[in-house]
C-alpha cells in the first residue's frame, strides 16, 4: 500500500525536528521519518552546545546571515519554551603577541558578519573574568551562550506533534524517485521495504545528507554536497584542588 503525504521530512536531528514544528505550523501533511527509534540520537545530541555568536563565517554567506539571525531568535525560543540556557559569554584569547592580528581580523569579520557586541579586551580583562586562562589579549563575544540541546529538541519534537506533525522512527529512507512533480519515497523498516508519494521531500539527515540526496540522483561533486570529515579532540579540565 502507498501513502500520500505532503511533505517527507527525512531525518529527525534538530534541524528535521525544527523544519517539522515551523512547516507543521503552516500546513497539515507533514511526516518525519527518521532511521532510529527515537529523535536527536546523532549529532545534535553530541556536540558542544553553544549558542554561536556568527563571528568566523565567511561575510555575505548563509552560514553568517542565519547564525547571526538565529543567535537572538534560539534566545527567544529557549526563555519561551523553558529550554535551560545561559548567555554567559564567549572570551576568544591571544596566548602571545602575534595572535593579537588574528583577534582583531576576528573583530571586524564578526562585525561586518552583524555580530554588533564583540570588543578587544585586556590581559587583565581576561584575567579578571577567568583568572585561569593565561592571555596577552582577549576578545569578549556577550551574546554567545550554552543551552541544554535535548531540552531543545524536546522542545521541538512537542512543538511539531501539538501542531499534527506525524513522526514515524526505525523507517530508513533508501531510495527517492522523482515522479511527475513529488518523490517516491522508498523505506525500509521493520517489516521490510515499502514506499510513500510526498510532494515535498527535505533533506536534514546530517552527515547522511550526502547519500540522500545522492539517492535523489543529485551528483554530490557537481552540487559540492560531498562531506567530508574533520576529526576533533575534546578536553576537560578540572582545577588543581580537583
Ligand atoms: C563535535 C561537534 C560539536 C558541535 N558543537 C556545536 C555547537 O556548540 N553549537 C552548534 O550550534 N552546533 C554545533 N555542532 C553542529 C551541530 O551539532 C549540527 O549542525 C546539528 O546537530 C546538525 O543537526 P542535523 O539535524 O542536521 O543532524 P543530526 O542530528 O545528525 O540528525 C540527522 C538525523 O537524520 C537521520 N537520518 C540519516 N539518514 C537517514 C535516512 N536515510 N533515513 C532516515 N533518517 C536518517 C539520523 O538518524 C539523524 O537522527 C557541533 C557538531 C559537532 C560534530
Amino acid at each position: 500500500m502507498s501513502i500520500d503525504v505532503d511533505v517527507a521530512i527525512i531525518g529527525a536531528g534538530a534541524v528535521g525536528l525544527a523544519v517539522a514544528a515551523e512547516l507543521a505550523r503552516q500546513q497539515k501533511g507533514v511526516f518525519v521519518l527518521e532511521k532510529n527509534q527515537t529523535f536527536g540520537l546523532e549529532t545534535s545530541s553530541r556536540n558542544s552546545e553553544v549558542i554561536h555568536a556568527g563571528i568566523y563565517y565567511p561575510e555575505g554567506s548563509l552560514k553568517a546571515r542565519f547564525c547571526v539571525e538565529g543567535n537572538s531568535l534560539l534566545y527567544d525560543f529557549c526563555e519561551k519554551y523553558g529550554v535551560d540556557h545561559r548567555r554567559l559569554g564567549k572570551i576568544i584569547v591571544a596566548t602571545d603577541s602575534g595572535e593579537v592580528e588574528k583577534l582583531e581580523e576576528f573583530l571586524e569579520l564578526g562585525r561586518r558578519n552583524g555580530v554588533t557586541d564583540l570588543r578587544l579586551i585586556s590581559r587583565n580583562e581576561v584575567r579578571h573574568t577567568e583568572p585561569n586562562v593565561e592571555a596577552v589579549a582577549g576578545m569578549l563575544s556577550p551574546s554567545t551562550g550554552i543551552l541544554d540541546a535535548h531540552a531543545l529538541m524536546r522542545a521541538l519534537y512537542g512543538l511539531a506533534r501539538e501542531r499534527g506533525a506525524d513522526f514515524v522512527f526505525e523507517t530508513e529512507v533508501v531510495g527517492l524517485e522523482k515522479v511527475g512533480t513529488g518523490y517516491d519515497v522508498e523505506i525500509m523498516d521493520r517489516e521490510g521495504t515499502s514506499s510513500i508519494r510526498a510532494g515535498i521531500v527535505i533533506n536534514s539527515a546530517g552527515l547522511n545528507s550526502d547519500r540522500v540526496a545522492g539517492l535523489a540522483g543529485i551528483d554530490l561533486t557537481q552540487a559540492g554536497y560531498r562531506l567530508h570529515y574533520c576529526k576533533g579532540e575534546y578536553f576537560s579540565l578540572n582545577s588543581p584542588e580537583g
